[in-house]
């Protein structure tokens, strides 16, 4: 029997791959398979609260938690170890720590920034991307603020923070910024308004999945709490002043002490060097979940570009897309192990909201509009039921947000 078990390796511990792996330990018995989960850190970390992480309004320990909490260790084997290569035909996945072979493979690797090979932005840019990027983006403001009340010269731009690229990152971080900005000026003694918050934005509009009301809601929001937004502005450099951008045809030179790039996420890099057809790190799917010639590869999450059946485009790289597609993928192994036919993933949108800071925001919920105070709650709901999720009861009440 031991012979028969299937291999099932899940790449990745983020919402996609933990989502996966959870579900899988609760629909299968131990003989059913032998799951490994891969993942290059101990711990699990939540992605959608890094704005807060790299504005300095909670702390990095805040969200995240060691994987083995969640994972049953007579069902998974739980692996630190960091990926290198995934050879499809050999059916192998090699890391730095070993090769392990595989007869079902998920792939939930997740996403990097992506700079569209901006020239300076890697250098010279601040990414939200991970938890030790947020600790470096947030230490750095922070030490611009201690650095200009010590200077005897006062330079402005240590005050002065750029944020790039006004989609749900920027203006999620901008919110947040809005909160820490008085904290900080009040602990070092700073008068705030000599502080600049600016946001710049290529499209003429931002966040087009809102309606006009919702946007004008958030822009007036952070435009009252000091940022000024610069729309239909592409960056098209960046540099150790800051954003180069382009205005009529001329480009000028914007300036600040701190430059974070929100601009854009792609899927990670191994993505390309495994598969085939990979656009930006991200591969078109089955209607199952597996992609094209491999039945026995199921990819999820951020480096999946699933079109719904009838649909064009595909959709977004959101956790809770993730959430649910790890859910789905758990029930098509069961069924593969079972001799059974897979079934297609129908994604339920329940809505989408845009915090902005601790207490407020914007959103739609089941296709009505909401903002202010009660968008910000849901946001909190909706954070701590993505713990309880994968962590169970016990996690959500230590980790959630009440
Ligand atoms: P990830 O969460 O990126 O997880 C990938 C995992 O794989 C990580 O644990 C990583 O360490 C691991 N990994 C990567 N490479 C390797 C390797 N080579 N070897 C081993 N392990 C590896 N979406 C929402 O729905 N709602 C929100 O409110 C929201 N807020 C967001 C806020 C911010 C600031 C950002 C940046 C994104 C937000 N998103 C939100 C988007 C959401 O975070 C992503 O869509 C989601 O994280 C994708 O999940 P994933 O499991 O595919 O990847
Ligand atoms: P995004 O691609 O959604 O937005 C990037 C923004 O940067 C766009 O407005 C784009 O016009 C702008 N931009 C691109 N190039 C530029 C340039 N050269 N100069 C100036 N502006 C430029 O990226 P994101 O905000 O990082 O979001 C990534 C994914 O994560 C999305 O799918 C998003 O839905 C998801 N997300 C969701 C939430 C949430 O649900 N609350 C929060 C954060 C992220």
């Amino acid at each position: 029997m031991a012979q028969d078990r299937k291999k099932v390796l899940v790449l990745g511990a983020g919402y996609a791959g933990l989502q996966t792996v959870t579900k899988l330990q609760k629909e299968l018995s131990a003989e059913a398979a032998e799951i490994t989960l891969i993942n290059k850190n101990e711990y699990h970390y939540e992605t959608t609260w890094l704005h807060e992480v790299s504005a300095g309004t909670i702390n990095y320990e805040d969200l995240l938690y060691p994987v083995e909490k969640t994972v049953n260790k007579n069902k998974v084997n739980f692996v630190v170890a960091e990926v290198t290569k995934i050879d499809r035909n050999a059916k192998r996945v090699e890391t730095d720590k070993g090769v392990y072979d595989f007869d079902i493979l998920v792939v939930a690797l997740g996403f990097v920034s992506e700079t569209f090979g901006i020239d300076g932005m890697k250098e010279h840019a601040f990414q939200i991307e991970n938890v030790l990027t947020s600790r470096k983006l947030s230490r750095h403001i922070e030490d611009k603020f201690a650095n200009y009340v010590a200077s005897k010269d006062k330079d402005d731009r240590d005050l002065s923070i750029l944020v790039g690229g006004a989609g749900f990152t920027g203006i999620e971080f901008l919110g947040e910024l809005t909160d820490r900005v008085p904290e900080l000026c009040s602990k070092y003694g700073i008068d705030q308004n000599k502080v600049k918050l600016t946001c710049v934005e290529a499209a003429p509009k931002m966040l087009p999945m809102f309606s006009d009301e919702l946007v004008n809601y958030a822009v007036n929001y952070l435009e009252e709490r000091g940022v000024e937004f610069k729309i239909a502005t592409p960056i098209v450099a960046c540099n150790e002043k800051g954003f180069v951008v382009e205005v009529n045809g001329q480009k000028q030179q914007l300036e600040a002490g701190t430059s974070v790039w929100t601009a854009g996420v792609r899927g990670s890099h191994l993505m390309e060097e495994s598969f085939e057809g990979v656009k930006r790190g991200r591969i078109i799917n089955k209607q199952d979940l597996t992609i094209d010639g491999h039945d026995d590869i199921f990819v999820v999450g951020d480096c999946a570009a699933f079109i719904p059946a009838g649909e064009e485009r595909p959709l977004p790289t959101t956790a809770q897309i993730a959430m649910q597609q790890g859910e789905h993928v758990a029930m098509n192994i069961k069924h593969m192990l079972n001799g059974e036919p897979t079934q297609d993933f129908q994604y339920v949108n329940r809505g989408t909201v845009c915090s902005l800071g601790a207490h407020d925001g914007i959103g739609i919920v089941y296709g009505r509009d909401i903002s202010g105070k009660k968008a910000a709650f849901l946001k909190k709901v909706i954070d701590t039921r993505a713990i309880y999720k994968l962590g169970g009861v016990g996690l959500a009440f230590k980790k959630g947000k009440f």
